[in-house]
């Protein structure tokens, strides 16, 4: 058990041990700490909306592993439905009646969804939506946005949020100048750039991708108009739209930002809340687009582990029990969560700026809203490390970067919202008392 003196003695001996076998200690970067300073906490176990970590800390999660978790830790519907799964083998290399059924739920929830391939990650999602939409085109460019993050693609990893954003890398070194060159950078929430852009290469872009509300950069919507702009400016040139939501998928709706702010894109890409915690993810369209694909057109996609019964069953379970009633609970977690940091920061007089896009909540450190990258980055971020400190040091655990949007699950009882209101005035003292270095 801990100690006051050292309340992480475990997880920092697990640190330097991972150190020496995992470069960095970590499998993803922002897990690292990097961004915040201090010792990451090893995870044990976690239950509806609590954490506990080697120390035998507890903490209210207002990360939920980045999005899934919807339904809180280990929710008893889900567990068996992976303990079922798992127990009648857990990989064929052949289809499963589950997948259907789990693509079927996809595209009964998204109107311009017509089919779906699964796949493990956000990434592998945005990678074949891009490889398709460039082969439906016969095009090679791609439009993406300063701090929209689409997985770590290497076309896409220009100027990305995220990871990427917390560290500050200008650029991605493995990544050649060529893949690059394919990739236009605009700003968000810009589409006076997008005009010029098309303008300026008219009948070479393949696809915009966006996500359908920026979430790692913080939570950055867009403007009202921004996604159907974009929808009008492609199909005006011939070229495809790809909205990303793979953070806002089936968390800020049942239908996801599309429920919000239906705009129909060509490609969909989903990850995170759909496939329950464990390893999966998709993409998907219309018919006539995704019939590019192997095995009936001549986009090449696989995956030894695509569609993989156990996160089948976790993904399709996790959507089952997202009721109306979840969302709701999402709806109201993330107001009340930010209300509170609002108002204590507002009592110690620290300048901040509370925004949502649906249920992803963010503070920035700037004076009124950010709409863009360059306004996010603009923020005083060095106000983040000490109030993220004094939360986690109270038991509550927030995203550990100021560039990352926090995360409610329905599981966050009033007892939680009790602990988080009762640690954020002195976090809000951390924050006000911090000075830039
Ligand atoms: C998380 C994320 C991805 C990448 O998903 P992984 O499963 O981490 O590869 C892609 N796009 C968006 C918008 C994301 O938030």
């Amino acid at each position: 058990m801990s100690s006051p003196e050292t309340p992480a003695a475990t997880s920092a001996a697990l640190f330097e041990r991972a150190a020496a076998s995992i470069p960095g200690g970590v499998n993803s970067p922002v897990r690292a700490f990097s961004a915040v300073g201090g010792t990451p906490r090893f995870i044990t176990s976690a239950t509806g909306s609590q954490l506990t970590d080697a120390d035998g800390n507890t903490y209210v999660d207002l990360v939920s592993s980045w999005g899934p978790m919807i339904l809180g830790h280990a929710h008893p519907a889900v567990v068996d439905a992976v303990q079922r799964a798992a127990s009648t083998g857990l990989s064929f290399g052949a289809p499963t009646e589950a997948e259907v059924e789990l693509a079927e739920e996809l595209i009964a929830r998204v109107a311009p969804v017509e089919r779906v391939r699964l796949v493990n990650s956000g990434t592998e999602a945005t990678m074949s939506a891009v490889r398709l939409a460039r082969g439906v085109t016969g095009r090679g460019k791609i439009v993406k946005f300063s701090g929209c993050y689409h997985g770590h693609v290497d076309a896409l990893l220009a100027d990305a949020g995220s990871g990427v954003a917390t560290l500050g890398l200008p650029t991605s070194p493995g990544v050649t100048g060529a893949q690059a060159a394919d990739t236009l950078v605009l700003p968000y929430n810009d589409l006076d750039a997008v005009r010029e852009a098309f303008a300026r290469y008219p009948g070479e872009i393949a696809a915009v991708i966006t996500e359908a509300a920026a979430g790692n950069m913080g939570a950055v919507p867009p403007l009202p108009g921004f996604n159907a702009g974009l929808r009008e400016i492609t199909e005006a040139d011939g070229a495809l739209l790809i909205l990303d939501e793979v953070m806002t998928g089936f968390r800020v709706s049942a239908a996801g930002w599309y429920g919000l702010d239906p705009v129909d894109a060509d490609l969909f890409t989903f990850g995170k809340v759909m496939s329950g915690g464990l390893p999966a993810a998709a993409f998907g369209g219309s018919e006539r687009v995704m019939n590019h694909l192997a095995p009936l057109g001549p986009v090449y996609q696989a995956g030894t582990l695509s569609g993989n019964p156990v996160a089948v069953a976790a993904g399709l379970a996790t959507l089952r029990n997202a009721t109306a009633d979840v969302y709701a609970a999402l709806d109201a977690n993330s107001r009340r969560l930010g209300g509170l940091i609002g108002d204590a920061l507002t009592a110690e007089g620290v300048t901040h700026h509370v925004q949502y896009a649906g249920n992803l909540v963010s503070v920035f450190f700037a004076g009124g809203p950010v709409t863009s990258y360059a306004e996010a980055k603009a923020a005083e971020t060095f106000r983040f490390a000490p109030f993220f400190h004094s939360l986690l040091e109270q038991g509550v655990y927030p995203p550990p970067s100021a560039f990352e949007a926090w995360f409610v699950s329905a599981a966050l009882t009033d007892t939680d919202f009790e602990t988080i209101a009762a640690a954020l005035p002195a976090a809000a003292r951390a924050a006000a008392a911090a000075r830039a270095q």
